[in-house]
């Protein structure tokens, strides 16, 4: 039978899905796991649930939580007033979308209208408020849809600046911070204390070292950590208590430092563009049957889009500081270097030899660096290939062949 028709503001009456998975109110689970293989198998029934079965256990608990859409929401500033922050990034292949494609157009990214299904059908219940960094007219219009339909809920739109030169950028980022944070304080129920932020900080600068601790592993011995281990390991982190993301981490790479996997042939590529939507898991599992070793990804970014914030002084403008003066280059965000330098730095960072574009479908910001970066890439006559994907592809013969194709043109030419 088909799905009622919903006008913006109203929310299905149906049942939401019965949720799938159960964890623990303290999440024993994730302490008991016996090492990385258990950690992973844990990890991808959690990320593969869309109803969120951390941030119910910590709501179960007494906790409040707020979900945020990528890519870059300072989520030290929900941590820092006692609240889980979780990313939000779409329903992945286990969604059915029955509701949002009647509200949403059809050109649009699968990540929004899989979200809004979330939404509409009470999966993301667990959460106090939601933010949407603005970075496509996709996400912005996502928090009007959402202040409409769940009216119980804090919505806001985090405004970022595009002009890095101007000195008026800095207040402007710190006020539009101190914007997001009036609006916690009323979820989180408690006023805002720079200390409790200075230890938000130092929280987030150890979960970002572990993070880039697994990503140089990944780096220097592709074999020893597959990229859907590395992949669900890192997106933990964007679900966990940071705290406890963080234990995972030190056990996980105290493990993973003594595998010694045999290395195969294969050609060592950056991935580029997947910073918002996600591939299925098949998919990142056909890169590296294909032949492909990811050496660069941005996949799960977390809060990797900077490196360690100081907390002495002011630790607001600190954080502040941090997004206006790193050099990223991911997509959605204008950037002090250039898109073609910062293109060429993490090829020859990473030592690839070639870039693959996995970009969402109808996902203008990615498809719009494309042309940027490979200009860049032609210049100095390193290969790339350009892919699209779905959050919910099931099928691959295609993929599979461009990839493998490539992949032989490159190592066996
Ligand atoms: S996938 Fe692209 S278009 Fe869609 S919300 Fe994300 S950045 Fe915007």
């Amino acid at each position: 039978m088909a799905a009622p028709l919903l006008t913006i503001g109203e929310r299905t009456e149906e049942e939401p899905a019965a949720p799938s998975l159960e964890l623990s109110n303290d999440l024993a689970e994730f302490r008991s796991a016996a090492g990385v293989a258990e950690m992973v198998r844990l990890a991808g029934e959690v990320l593969g649930d869309p109803t969120f079965p951390v941030a119910r256990a910590w709501k179960r608990a007494g906790g409040r939580s707020v979900a945020t859409f990528p890519v870059y929401t300072p989520q030290e500033l929900i941590h820092a007033l006692g609240m889980l922050p979780v990313t939000v990034q779409g329903g992945g292949e286990n969604l059915e979308i029955t509701h949002a494609d009647a509200l949403l157009g059809s050109f649009l990214c699968s990540i929004s209208k899989s979200t809004l299904e979330m939404a509409l059908t009470g999966r993301l219940d667990a959460f106090e408020g939601f933010v949407f960094p603005y970075i496509c007219d996709v996400s912005r219009n996502l928090e009007g849809i959402f202040a409409r339909s769940l009216p119980g809920k804090m919505t806001h739109m985090l405004h970022l600046p595009q002009n890095f030169g101007s000195a008026a950028t800095l207040p402007f980022l710190i006020a539009e911070y101190r914007r997001l944070l009036a609006k916690l304080e009323r979820v989180a129920g408690r006023a805002y204390d720079p200390e409790h932020l200075r230890a938000s900080l130092a929280t987030f600068n150890r979960q970002r070292r572990l993070v880039g601790e697994l990503a140089d592993l990944r780096r220097e011995r592709p074999a020893d950590l597959s990229l859907v281990e590395m992949y669900l390991l890192t997106r933990l982190g964007s679900t966990l208590p940071r705290e406890l993301h963080i234990e995972l981490l030190e056990r996980a790479l105290a493990e993973l430092t003594a595998r010694h996997r045999k290395p195969r042939d294969a050609l060592r590529v950056v991935v580029v563009g997947p910073f918002c939507e996600q591939p299925t898991l098949d998919l990142l599992s056909l890169l590296e049957e294909s032949g492909c070793a990811v050496v660069g990804e941005e996949f799960q970014m977390l809060s990797r889009w900077y490196g360690d914030v100081p907390s002495e002084g002011d630790p607001l403008e600190n954080l502040a500081r941090a997004y206006l003066e790193a050099p990223v280059d991911i997509g959605v965000r204008a950037t002090p270097t250039t898109k073609e330098a910062g293109i060429l730095a993490r090829v020859e960072r990473t030592g690839a030899q070639g870039v693959l574009f996995l970009t969402a479908k109808f996902c203008e910001p990615a498809l719009e660096d494309v042309v940027l970066y490979r200009r860049a890439l032609e210049k100095r006559n390193i290969p790339y290939l350009q892919m699209e994907f779905e959050e919910r592809s099931t099928t691959y013969e295609q993929a599979r062949l461009q990839l493998e194709t490539f992949v032989e043109s490159q190592l066996f030419d």
